[in-house]
């Protein structure tokens, strides 16, 4: 009854006149999301990219029980999903898992990559490394331990083991795909106090050179309680070329607080590793405060408090880019050949975008996909485009809203796969949607993939799948070690090791 009820449903939306992809009329479909077992905040735009489509089929990973990856894949011609398959083994997770949300790290999520062959990678679990890893020469130890999984076989996410060949003290992983076939793994390189840096393997991921840094931590000269410490967002760029966008973080060592402030923007020459800022002169790497505010300022925010975004580029090689901002809705900027436009809040007040990603179709014409809360409560998830460079936004159509749920977005799918509508670019605005139903106390959260014209249904019984793993938390009940959760974490990561 409930199929029956469902495909009425959606034929009624049809009628309508919503155009929905065929997939997602699938008279099998029950549920719009495909796993229940997502943990709290289980994807998010700084570990990307969630997901990438190879041969016709969308590989997904995200932060499931105990903090492990995991992940699912959808075959778009055969409509069928398989998974969730777990991954690997996160140094970052607590057993049993925690049942406030506080407790969760959140910071190793999975990002993936699909290599040449078919492989599909994750790297994950990493918040700076935990120090019984060694010394890290690129900033303070944290916890957890940065780690690569590779699937077994191509196109078959039922094996995976562990890749040994990058640095365990990462986190907020970014791989970037480019056109010749390079990867990239971008990340901080540790806790707070520490470089960004890459590593980049030309031979599909099997091995990676050692880290290059790109933005330099160190105290301040004149007052060394204060650190300079960043947040980065990298994405590929036009003709071989990586754009990244950073935020400055006064990392005080007495009275640590969380202010951020200021944006920056620079450009990396994969040919020769050089870099230079938007005007294109060049920068010695790795970029210092003091280059960065001579050279790379984007936004001087003052004392408000701004994170990142997202930075993407148009046919012109010109940057665009959003950040967030502690005075309401993202702001939008972009590069004007001379200078960078007055950032401009994308939203209406009644509703503050926070975080999202972007699709540039012309120097002119930009979508904003971003999650955002509602004036008198509640969220939504939107398409916001601008027409006229960013100088004004409207809404353009909403993807999910709701009075009594949050939602978490990814960064969009990388190479999304795309049927008859080539010349829509919101057919290639795919990404992952995480749900928080404010009235349950769960910290397991459904993921949804939004597939460009509709949520990518799943049969419910397939996608229901965590009240197996909360029956099997409940046989530790009793059991939970003592300790914080640090100290839980150590003991795990001491259990684990060898066993990943
Ligand atoms: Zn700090």
């Amino acid at each position: 009854m409930k199929r029956l009820l469902n495909r009425n449903v959606v034929l009624c939306v049809m009628v309508l006149g919503c155009s929905l992809r065929a997939e997602v009329i699938s008279l099998a479909a029950d549920a719009d999301y495909f796993t229940d077992n997502g943990l709290d905040n289980a994807v998010a735009s700084i570990q990307y990219p969630s997901a990438e489509q190879f041969n016709g089929k969308t590989y997904i990973a995200y932060q499931g029980p105990h903090e492990d990856p995991y992940v699912c894949v959808y075959d778009h011609a055969k409509q069928v999903w398989q998974g969730p398959v777990k991954a690997g083994v996160s140094w970052l997770g607590l057993t049993p898992d925690p049942t406030d949300h506080k407790e969760i790290d959140n910071h190793g999520k999975p990002a993936l990559f699909v290599d040449s062959k078919g492989y599909v990678h994750v790297v994950f679990g990493g918040h700076g490394g935990l120090p019984m890893l060694g010394e890290n020469l690129y900033g303070t130890p944290g916890s957890g331990r940065q780690i690569h999984a590779v699937t077994k076989n191509p196109e078959d996410i039922s094996s995976w083991e562990v890749l040994d060949n990058i640095d365990p003290f990462g986190t907020y992983d970014q791989i970037l795909k480019m056109a010749n076939g390079d990867i990239y793994l971008f990340y901080r390189h540790g806790s707070h106090r520490s470089d960004w840096v890459y590593q980049k393997s030309t031979d599909d991921g099997r091995t990676f050179a050692p880290p290059v840094s790109v933005i330099k931590h160190k105290p301040q000269h004149n007052d060394p309680n204060t650190h300079d410490a960043w947040y980065a967002w990298f994405c590929e760029g036009k003709g071989d070329t990586i754009l990244a966008q950073y935020i400055y973080h006064p990392c005080l060592i007495e009275n640590h607080n969380k202010q951020r402030v200021n944006v920056y923007y620079m450009k990396l020459n994969c040919r020769d590793g050089s870099c230079e800022n938007a005007a294109g002169t060049s920068l010695t790497l790795p970029v210092t405060k003091e280059a960065a505010d001579r050279l790379t300022l984007v936004h001087n925010s003052g004392t408000t408090k701004v994170n990142h975004g997202i930075c993407r580029v148009d046919e012109t090689g010109a940057p665009h880019m959003f950040f967030r901002s502690s005075e309401g809705s993202v702001r939008y900027t972009r590069w004007l050949g001379n200078g960078w436009q007055a950032p401009t809040p994308v939203t209406v007040p009644e509703s503050k975008g926070q975080d999202g990603d972007m699709i540039v179709e012309s120097p002119k014409v930009v979508w904003l996909i971003l999650k955002g809360s509602r004036a008198g409560g509640g969220t939504e998830v939107c398409w916001w485009k601008t027409t006229d460079g960013g100088l004004s936004w409207n809404r353009e159509s909403t993807v999910i809203a709701s009075s009594d749920k949050g939602y978490g977005l990814s960064a969009l799918v990388r190479n999304p796969f795309v049927v008859g509508e080539a010349d829509n670019p919101l057919a290639r605005g795919q990404f992952i949607v995480e749900e928080h139903d404010y009235a349950s106390p769960s910290v397991y959260r459904k993921l949804s993939f939004w597939g460009g014209a509709g949520f990518v249904v799943r049969p419910e019984a397939e996608a229901q799948v965590v009240h197996r793993h909360i029956e099997a938390e409940k046989e530790l009940k009793g059991k939970v070690p003592e300790g914080t959760p640090y100290q839980r974490r150590r003991a795990r990561a001491a259990a684990n090791v060898g066993e990943d």
